[in-house]
């Protein structure tokens, strides 16, 4: 059960109606599924970054890493390993990043935790690496201190 209030809140488990990734997990409604367990789905994305793009997708629905259990963020991330292991043999991918957009500020389309892997090669001109900006001592030290 979720521990409202603790540092991981939310609800986990249960299929939610409107979602479509719930669907494509019951399959109510199609996608180009290829890799399967117990836990997690990995179909292709609609709308590609790049050939091969693929999501890996629990089964079970919760929204924000925190919101998952420790069981099933393992289970998902043993998940993108596989799928990662199957876009290399299979398609001779070498070079991916591996993408989680966790809330909407942060692009978070689809309200059902879900991992971006996006095959990369030389020149294929993608950005995805943070900017590096400056920040005093002070203010670092601060944030370091509310996280210990
Ligand atoms: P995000 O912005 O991290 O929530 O990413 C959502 C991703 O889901 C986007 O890359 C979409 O292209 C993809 N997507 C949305 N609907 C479908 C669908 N029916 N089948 C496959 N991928 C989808
Ligand atoms: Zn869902």
């Amino acid at each position: 059960m979720p521990r409202k209030g603790t540092e991981n809140e939310g609800d986990r488990g249960n299929p939610v109606p409107d979602c479509i990734f719930c669907k494509i997990v019951a399959g109510t409604i199609p996608s180009r599924k290829f890799y399967e367990d117990d836990a997690v789905i990995g179909f292709l994305d609609i709308n590609p970054a790049a050939p091969g793009h693929t999501l890996v997708v629990p089964k079970q629905h919760f929204k924000l890493i925190v919101d998952g259990t420790e069981e099933q963020v393992q289970k998902a991330f043993i998940g993108v390993r596989n799928v990662a292991g199957r876009l290399r043999s299979k398609l001779g991918c070498n070079a991916f990043n591996i993408l989680v957009n966790q809330g909407r500020e942060a692009g978070q389309a689809i309200e059902h935790f879900h991992v971006h892997i996006i095959p990369r090669v030389e020149g294929d001109g993608m950005r995805v690496n943070p900017p590096d900006r400056k920040m005093k001592d002070p203010e670092m030290d601060q944030i370091l201190s509310k996280l210990r």
